[in-house]
């Protein structure tokens, strides 16, 4: 049976370049009676949070997809989460070692740098120059006697070509020469990316990898990993990656990414399901209005052009408002309301924020209007920034910095962003409360009202951004 996966990290939001390739595998796996299941891949321990695992699921299930195998639902196949899987990777590497197929490397950082700015000098590309190799069993159980710390590489051919085979490019020829000795198992005892993907990939008997487009050079790493098991490959299909209008890589510098951002924005999960199955139909189909069965059953891999989706937010605007106008009674309208902002969880503190600083309940509406808007009127904020103190370059410099200090912030809640615009004041050498007014006028479109700190936390990083970068256009 077909089995498909999608795999993602939870290093940050849930992004719509995940529910996209999701969709995709969902619907593929869907089309032939098969299975689909979800992997958390979060190897990189730093990085990864439980927030952001979260995150993903109930974004993805926002979506309307929902997964035969993963953490939330087990399955035969767990644990689905690679960070309760440590001892399976460590058996797989020991046996890659003991086959020959792998080696301890001791290089120190330093050393690794010192190697790589040599091959760069000589316009050589980047990799491992191989040194560790020719250690012999005797320095290997000297250095481990020792305690140096290592890493475990695999071993790559020196010469030949690896053949990649993709189901939307045909043959791919990668040199062996140019494939780095790719790190397996860190010093920390934990698995790469290519190690874990490679062993859960098979022994959660996936036929089928059908992943973004930046994967490709992995693939001779991947292939060979399958090789030195002795297992079967996957059918692999690397995906056109979502982009920007001016076609560069979707970013959240010039396009909200995140699922949440569009959940804030007031989007229905339906017109973001369609709008994100519009990628993976026909282009000749007359109707653009869509439904997730319409997706399964006319699903064809070929039918994905490999020349750049681009993400388009004026067509799912169209297409939201079409379901908006055309999908819903008034009772489920009204349920939708509710669901996206009027409801407890959302009021809450808003009316916290609220309370003290009204005298009659029909002073809300101004109040409060922009925690349920989107962008704020451009002209608006216009008028208004010219009665602030600061310079207009100031102004922007200060927004820059505001939101380079935002999109690094790893949780995101009153304390740091006092901190960020404290930071920023400091860097511009300027007054808090000046430097707070223009962040007030572009996020909150007025000059006075409800604490900035409190309203920037509850807004969300994805519509700070969105207003921000507004204010700066
Ligand atoms: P940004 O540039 O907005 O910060 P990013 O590339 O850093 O985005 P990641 O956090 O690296 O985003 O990616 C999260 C997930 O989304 C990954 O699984 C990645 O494959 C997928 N992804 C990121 N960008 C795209 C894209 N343009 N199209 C499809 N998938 C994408
Ligand atoms: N964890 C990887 C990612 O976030 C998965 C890539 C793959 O599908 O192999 O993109």
């Amino acid at each position: 049976p077909v089995r498909t996966r999608v795999a993602p990290s939870p290093t940050g939001d849930p992004h719509v370049g995940t529910a996209y390739i999701a969709l995709i595998n969902y619907c593929f796996a869907k089309k032939h009676g098969g299975e689909f299941l979800l992997r958390i891949e979060d190897t990189d321990q730093a990085r990864s949070t439980p927030q952001s695992e979260k995150m993903i699921l109930e974004s993805l299930r926002w979506l309307g997809l929902s997964w035969d195998e993963g953490p939330d639902v087990g399955g035969p196949h767990g644990p689905y989460r690679q960070s309760e899987r440590s001892a399976i990777y460590t058996a797989h590497c020991d046996q890659l070692l003991a086959d020959g197929h792998a080696f301890k490397c001791y290089c120190t950082p330093e050393k690794l740098a010192a190697s790589r700015a040599a091959q760069m000098a000589a316009k050589q590309p980047p990799k491992y120059d191989g040194a560790c190799l020719s250690l012999t069993a005797d320095d290997i159980a000297k250095l481990d006697s020792e305690g140096v710390s290592h890493v475990v590489r695999m071993k790559i051919p020196t010469t030949g070509t690896c053949i990649v085979q993709d189901t939307l490019r045909g043959e791919i020829a990668f040199e062996y020469a140019v494939v780095d000795m790719q790190v397996l198992m860190k010093s920390d005892g934990l698995p790469t990316y290519h190690l874990a993907n490679v062993v859960d990939d098979h022994l959660m008997g996936i036929t089928h990898v059908m992943r973004g487009e930046e994967w490709i050079s992995s693939a001779p790493k991947h292939l060979l990993l399958y090789q030195y098991f002795g297992w079967e490959p996957p059918v692999l299909t690397h995906l056109p990656l979502l982009r920007n209008a001016d076609k560069s890589k979707l970013s959240k510098r010039k396009n909200p990414t995140s699922i949440l951002y569009y959940q804030r924005a007031g989007y229905l999960p339906q017109a973001m399901q369609n709008f994100l199955g519009l990628f993976i139909k026909s282009a000749s189909e007359e109707d653009e209005k869509t439904s997730l069965q319409t997706l399964i059953d006319e699903f064809d891999v070929h039918n994905i052009s490999l020349g750049g989706p681009v993400f388009d937010t004026s067509k799912l605007d169209w297409l939201n408002g079409r379901y908006l106008r055309e999908e819903l009674s008034v009772s489920e309208f009204l349920d939708a309301v509710k669901a996206w902002a009027l409801n407890d969880s959302y009021l809450t503190p808003i009316a916290e924020m609220a309370q003290a600083r009204i005298t009659k309940m029909s002073d809300l509406g101004g109040l409060t209007a922009m925690f349920f808007m989107n962008r704020i009127d451009g002209m608006t904020v216009e008028r208004l920034r010219d009665g602030v103190k600061l310079e207009q370059d100031a102004q922007r410099a200060a927004y820059t910095l505001g939101l380079q200090q935002f999109d690094n912030m790893i949780e995101w809640n009153r304390e740091g962003i006092e901190a960020t615009l404290r930071r920023t004041a400091e860097v511009l050498d300027a007054k808090l409360k000046d430097v707070i007014r223009p962040f007030y006028i572009a996020i909150t479109g007025s000059a006075q009202g409800v604490p900035l700190f409190d309203a920037i936390a509850h807004l969300g990083r994805d519509i700070i951004r969105e207003r921000l970068r507004h204010a700066m256009e």
